[in-house]
């Protein structure tokens, strides 16, 4: 049995044994090669749950005990300083004293250059802490408050993926970023940022990163010196790394191979942030002559977890369970987010195991603005609780301040969030004098990441709203009894396991999250509810409410379209997994899509039409962006008269009516409602066989062209789609979203834009 809510779980089985056989014990054959072999570089790619934590753990121990390497030359880089402490922790138990050096790229970074700095008698640059006080001036005047969030995003996703600020436009369009401004607005930004802060002579957290790198190499020396202290480099999570952490793991090396990694691929959930899985997916052309290693039995899991949490990866083969049968997950919807909570609790009560420890289950939510009601409803019932984030927080007497003020406004949030840094003077030239207080600085950054969560779910949120929200986290995270459950979000809960997991609130527009709409942001997504699901040992509990109010705002919600696939598996657990995932692609074979009426020829649809263009203009968006045909159908037919009618309408959620229900209710109202034909019953059947590539039906190549062109609107037709693509989908003749989505070009996002309307188009056509 696994410890609960740890990283590691890393005692010998066979008891105290700390001697290098005993390492070796319970480990199955290629657990047990991953820990010996000798070939270097190493990376042993695996799913959630393999054992890759314990094998990297065990790796060091063994080869330190004998003698295969010096313990005080390894590094160990892990994601969160928590991590690190683990596995300094887990080392130690298995017989290694305090010898093992163990952090995060950033720590290690800082703690080198400071050497490098007094060494050389420099004076050390001050860290750049306030970075959004910093850069506030830097915007347009009209958009400091409510733009400054995405922007440091876009700087520090830039600085990630080492684009510096000439090069950014070019590759925000490239990649699929979606920024607040034009590209070249934030190129300018970041350009200005760079600029002021060499003034300064400040350096940010990722600067630290770049300048050791460059330190290392630059100094023979130093880099010298510092690749003889540490010659032993181990990474866990390496899919997570971005190419700015890789470059100073590149300068840390130089031409040494000693290097071994673990991680997943279908567990990469910081690319929006800038990290690559490219990494470790291509790990053997970063590194040639690299060995791999898989390891394909999973010991954290049931196999009903196994299945229910490969569901979220739609299509991929679940995992070699080594625990025996469990429960059946459940999935359950309740009428509002107080009663999902509330059962949530009642649940985490019921499923206490007969030992009473309240640390073998955690609460795992998309978005910390979802954990208040859950930690109140816990707390209710009588729960220790701890939650990730917060922490300390609210006990500074600056954070105090800053929040007292907040609590005394009405306004929105975003016009606040200048206010929200470590003090009140605006006057960057004090930024050289403040004297540097990390801590006070972390506390922050806490404060203005709540910030920004709170604004994606509640973008007109007030002040005192926000304040309200931000003292339920710490007051939640200020009990850190031993004993507790964890409420934390699907990030936070990386690399962790739980006997039971409950996770909550998979609905639209947080499971996926509401501002993830690109094909790849949407498959980040995905990986995340993996994440979560894949967490849980026995017992797995997801579910949903029907209404959830976020501040001041209450919106209907919708579940999230990856339950279907995760309730098919489920209700399938007792078929073999073939047999299983043979009816799901049945079931999504019947399903014809429905054909949205033409629109009819209406004062109102040229109006929408029209307004529709505006906006995607304005926005820099395709028209899809905004709605595509069938939403307006659909808002023709329901005819909302308020906000809350809007909900109703196809393709309208609580994200859209917030930003353009007071323009769409504005033009409804201006008309007389149109006369609808009825909706066609069934799309017809497919008749066409599936043709062979090269043998294309020309009159339905041409049928498609058009098709593009009209839904392109004015922008290049390749922005539909690429003529690849249009020439897949006249060979293959798509009939259901499944088989749209197999042809290359077509994600989800693309089927979900118009997806129904290409379905319908295609049934048309002889
Ligand atoms: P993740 O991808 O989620 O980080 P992981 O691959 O790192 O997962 P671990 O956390 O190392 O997996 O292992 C999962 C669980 O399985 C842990 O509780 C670990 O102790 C246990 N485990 C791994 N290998 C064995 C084994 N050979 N015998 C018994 N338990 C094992
Ligand atoms: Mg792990």
């Amino acid at each position: 049995m696994s410890a609960t809510g740890t990283l590691l779980d890393d005692q010998p089985d066979d008891g105290a044994s700390s001697d290098a056989d005993g390492l070796l014990v319970g480990l199955n054959a290629e657990q047990h090669h991953a820990v010996t072999v000798d070939a270097l570089p190493l990376a042993i790619r695996a799913g959630a749950g393999s054992g890759k934590t314990r094998v990297l753990t065990r790796r060091i121990a063994w080869r330190s005990l004998t003698g295969r390497h010096d313990p005080r030359r390894v590094l160990a880089l892990t994601f969160t300083r928590k991590a690190a402490g683990q596995l300094r922790s887990r080392l130690r138990l298995l017989g290694l004293r305090d010898q093992v050096a163990a952090g995060t790229f950033h720590s290690v970074a800082y703690a080198q250059l400071r050497t490098f700095w007094s060494e050389r008698g420099q004076r050390e640059p001050d860290l750049l802490d306030r970075k959004f006080s910093f850069v506030t001036p830097l915007l347009p005047r009209d958009r400091r408050s409510t733009d400054v969030l995405d922007v440091v995003t876009e700087i520090e996703w830039a600085k990630a993926r080492r684009i510096p600020p000439e090069a950014y436009a070019g590759r925000a369009e490239e990649l699929g970023r979606n920024p607040p401004m034009s590209p070249p607005t934030i190129a300018r930004i970041y350009r200005d940022y760079e600029d002021r802060k060499a003034e300064k002579r400040m350096v940010d957290f990722d600067d630290l990163l770049d300048q050791c790198a460059r330190a290392l190499r630059g100094d023979r020396a130093f880099g010298d010196a510092q690749r003889w202290r540490f010659r032993h480099l181990y990474v866990d999570e390496f899919q997570d790394v971005n190419p700015l952490q890789f470059a100073l793991l590149a300068a840390w090396l130089s031409d040494s191979d000693d290097l071994c990694v673990v991680g997943d691929p279908d567990q990469a959930i910081y690319g929006w942030n800038g990290a690559d899985a490219d990494h470790l997916n291509r790990f053997d052309t970063h590194f040639p002559g690299a060995t791999l290693v898989d390891l394909r039995q999973n010991y954290r899991s049931t196999p009903q977890v196994l299945r229910t949490a490969a569901a979220a990866l739609r299509g991929s083969t679940p995992m070699e369970a080594n625990r025996l049968s469990g429960p059946a997950p459940t999935v359950t919807v309740h009428a509002d987010d107080r009663a999902e909570a509330a059962a949530v609790a009642r649940k985490v009560r019921d499923t206490r195991g007969t030992d009473g420890a309240w640390s073998r289950q955690a609460v795992l939510v998309r978005t910390n603005a979802q954990a208040d009601v859950i930690v109140g409803a816990l707390r209710d019932a009588g729960i220790p609780v701890r939650t990730r984030s917060g922490s300390g927080v609210l006990d500074r007497p600056d954070v105090k301040g800053a929040l007292g003020s907040l609590s005394r406004s009405s306004r929105p949030l975003t016009d606040h969030l200048g206010d929200l840094r470590s003090d009140a003077d605006d006057d960057l030239s004090d930024d050289e004098t403040a004297p540097r207080d990390a801590e006070r600085a972390a506390a922050f950054a806490q404060l203005r990441t709540l910030a920004d969560e709170y604004l994606s779910i509640e973008p007109s949120g007030t002040a005192s709203g926000f304040v309200g929200w931000v003292r339920g986290q710490a007051r939640a995270a200020a009990d850190d009894s031993a004993d507790a459950v964890e409420v934390a979000t699907f990030h936070a809960a990386k690399g962790l396991e739980w006997e039971a997991v409950h996770v909550a609130g998979l609905e639209q527009g947080l499971v996926p999250i509401a501002h993830a709409r690109e094909p790849a942001a949407l498959a980040e997504e995905r990986r995340l509810l993996y994440v979560a699901l894949s967490r849980a040992e026995v017992g797995l509990h997801l579910s949903w409410a029907q209404q959830r109010t976020f501040g001041e705002r209450t919106s209907k919600r919708r579940p999230s379209f990856w339950l279907d696939d995760i309730e098919h598996a489920i209700r399938n657990l007792d078929k073999p997994f073939a047999q299983a995932e043979q009816a799901r692609r049945a079931s999504m074979a019947r399903e014809r899509v429905q054909k949205p009426a033409g629109l009819p020829d209406h004062p109102v649809v040229e109006e929408l039409r029209t307004w529709r263009q505006d906006q995607a203009r304005a926005a820099d968006v395709e028209l899809y962006d905004v709605f595509p045909n069938a939403t307006i159908d659909s808002l023709l037919r329901v005819w909302p008269g308020t906000k809350k009618d809007l909900l109703d309408v196809h393709g309208i959620g609580p994200y859209k009516a917030d930003r353009f229900g007071t323009d769409l209710l504005a033009i409804l109202a201006g008309h007389d409602r149109p006369e609808m034909p009825a909706p066609p019953a069934k799309a017809p059947r497919s008749r066409a066989p599936a043709a062979v590539h090269g043998d294309l039906d020309p009159d339905l190549v041409e049928a498609l062209r058009a098709w593009r062109l009209e839904q392109a609107d004015g922008k290049p037709a390749f922005t539909v789609f690429a003529n690849a693509t249009m020439h897949e989908l006249a060979a293959t003749r798509p009939t259901t979203t499944d088989e749209l989505l197999a042809v290359s070009g077509i994600g989800p996002a693309k089927a979900e834009r118009f997806g129904a309307e290409l379905l319908a188009f295609l049934a048309e056509q002889p």
